[in-house]
């Protein structure tokens, strides 16, 4: 098995993980969360994500939805990985991710993406990104909403 086929293989078993042992889902009981949803029409994905920021860091993300492995898995990853971040570093990191799916350089040093870089392949699926960037871009609104 080469290397690449390897880190393929492993990199299947990350998103797979995710997808049946999802990460912060489920709903948040107070109102006074940001909520945002977000659908991705061209594979059907849903999420709904509430996040809680206190003192401008993300103390609290959680999110229900349904849609692809690709999808979902993404949602538990972003959330995973922006818990207990500041807005200003979810905002880069969003950005990060986005360059990642964009097959652009980023800035490697910046964040331990940790699960996340097991999504770095969708890259090479043009059809899939709208899946993967899906919970990144309903992340990003809801902090915008809140500035
Ligand atoms: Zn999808």
């Amino acid at each position: 098995m080469s290397l690449g086929n390897k880190l393929d293989t492993l990199y299947r078993q990350v998103i797979m993980d995710h997808y049946k042992n999802p990460r912060n889902r489920g709903e948040m009981e107070d109102d006074d969360s940001l909520t945002v949803n977000m659908n991705n029409p061209t594979c059907g994905d849903r999420i709904q994500l509430q996040m809680k920021v206190e003192d401008g860091k993300i103390s609290d993300a959680k999110f229900v939805g349904e849609g692809c492995s690709i999808s979902m898995s993404s949602a538990s990853m972003m959330t995973q990985a922006v818990k207990g971040l500041s807005v200003d570093d979810a905002m880069k990191l969003s950005e990060i991710f986005s360059n990642i799916m964009l097959g652009k350089e980023y800035d490697e040093e910046a964040f331990d993406l940790g699960d996340i870089e097991a999504l770095q392949g969708v890259a090479k699926f043009p059809a899939r990104i709208k899946c993967a960037t899906l919970a990144w871009k309903a992340m990003e609104k809801g902090l915008n909403t809140e500035e």
